[in-house]
């Protein structure tokens, strides 16, 4: 813990934020990784962007002493998993995620005690503590190769996200039993609005990423990782519209990539103000934030490093299956 009080800001804006912030990542010799579903303007200044796959990949291949991470917890202790010697910085430590809350270790050691004969896949989207009991974990962009890679008669606990896990047991033809946890962003997509828009641009494709839930991949074109969703808008050339059902920060990337095609946000349930779909976790991190986090070398990612140990393992795993 720093116990050194933070120095305050003296930078006022948008404009100080980024030319201090281009100073201190120089002079500390730190690489700033974001999310997709950061605000505009940490993508902007991040020197790389991706999927949760990508970012894992690029904290473990980083050179540099200080790994910012702008996104949420389960990512940046990930990056500390994968680098225990480098020190891991997350602009705002309640940056946190409803499928990583859902399955605590305790609950997860529950369930294991009920089936002890089974191979525990677990999300990334999940604690250090998760992981360190966890045979394998996988990201919504490798899960269907690292599912494929066990012999078909595997018994498979799948945790936490029972979406990701039902779709990946139609796709896989497994039987994998599910924990019950749920993206709150990705579940709340609604159908009905979605097949009025669908009505009134008939020629919109639908593209989702897999935590959304079966009825809506049931009527998608297209699902796959943010990654995957952002590779189908730029080379599709089947339609130049399409409904995105993911969190709305990807819509970023997506314009600068392709900003002559119509990119309609997947409305959401019980929402009268807006029909966009936002994680409230991944924009709590700040311009500001992240000056100062730069500034005061915190909020820091500790942990303990015997669960740094356990929870490595099938970290490297997933990296070594993944990349075959
Ligand atoms: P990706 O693996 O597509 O980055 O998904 C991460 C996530 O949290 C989606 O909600
Ligand atoms: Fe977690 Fe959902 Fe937010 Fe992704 S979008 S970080 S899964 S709450």
């Amino acid at each position: 813990m720093n116990l050194h009080p933070n120095k305050v800001s003296n930078v006022k804006d948008d404009a100080g934020y980024i030319s201090s912030i281009n100073k201190l990542r120089k002079k500390k010799n730190a690489v700033i990784l974001a999310h997709y579903y950061q605000v505009p303007e940490i993508q902007e200044i991040a020197d790389f962007v991706g999927d949760s796959l990508a970012l894992s990949k690029r904290a473990l291949d980083t050179k540099s002493e200080i790994i910012v991470f702008c996104g949420v917890h389960f990512m940046a202790e990930t990056a500390k998993i994968i680098n225990p010697d480098k020190k891991v910085l997350l602009p705002d430590l309640s940056a946190g995620c409803s499928l990583s809350e859902s399955c605590t270790p305790e609950a997860l050691i529950e369930w294991k005690k009920d089936f002890p004969d089974h191979t525990v896949v677990s999300y990334i989207n999940t604690s250090a503590g998760i992981k360190s009991l966890s045979d394998v974990i996988v990201t919504s962009s490798n899960a269907e190769k690292i599912i494929n890679s066990f012999p078909k008669d595997e018994k498979i606990l799948f945790a936490p996200d029972k979406n990701m896990g039902a779709y990946l047991n139609q796709i896989t033809g497994r039987n994998m039993k599910l924990w019950d946890g749920v993206c709150m962003v990705h579940e709340a997509f609604s159908l009905e609005k979605i097949e009025r828009i669908v009505a009134q641009n008939p020629k919109s494709k639908i593209i989702a990423h897999p935590e959304s839930s079966m009825n809506i991949l049931r009527i998608a074109d297209f699902i796959g990782s943010t990654s995957d969703l952002l590779r189908f808008v730029t080379t599709d050339t089947t339609t130049d519209s399409y409904i995105v059902a993911t969190e709305i920060g990807i819509l970023h990337e997506m314009k600068k990539r392709v900003p002559h095609k119509k990119l309609i946000s997947a409305p959401v349930k019980n929402s009268y103000e807006c029909n966009c779909s936002e994680c409230f976790y991944m924009k709590v991190n700040t311009l500001k934030k992240l000056y100062l986090c730069l500034q005061n070398e915190t909020p820091e990612i500790t942990l303990d490093p015997d669960l740094i140990r356990k929870a490595l393992p099938p970290l490297q795993r997933m990296f070594t299956i993944s990349s075959k």
